[in-house]
């Protein structure tokens, strides 16, 4: 679950997250915050503890950046 998408939602109302443009990818940013150009974070169990987890923008449109790069988390 997005927590942008849970709590800052467009028009002020929380919504379900999709992951179209990441083809149903769960682990990439979700519609919304691409649509929006948020970063998209969630909580991620990692080693049994719960973490913050930024997504990243989908393989297909990343254009071959790397995490280092700006359009890995956001698009321009
Ligand atoms: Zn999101």
């Amino acid at each position: 679950m997005c927590l942008s998408k849970m709590t800052v939602a467009s028009g002020g109302r929380p919504g379900i997250p999709s992951w179209k443009l990441a083809e149903g990818n769960k682990d990439m940013s979700c519609d919304h915050c691409l649509k929006l150009n948020r970063l998209c974070i969630r909580i991620v169990k990692i080693d049994g503890e719960y973490r913050f987890g930024i997504q990243p923008v989908p393989e297909n449109l990343r254009e071959g950046s790397t995490w280092e790069d700006t359009r890995f988390w956001l698009l321009p």
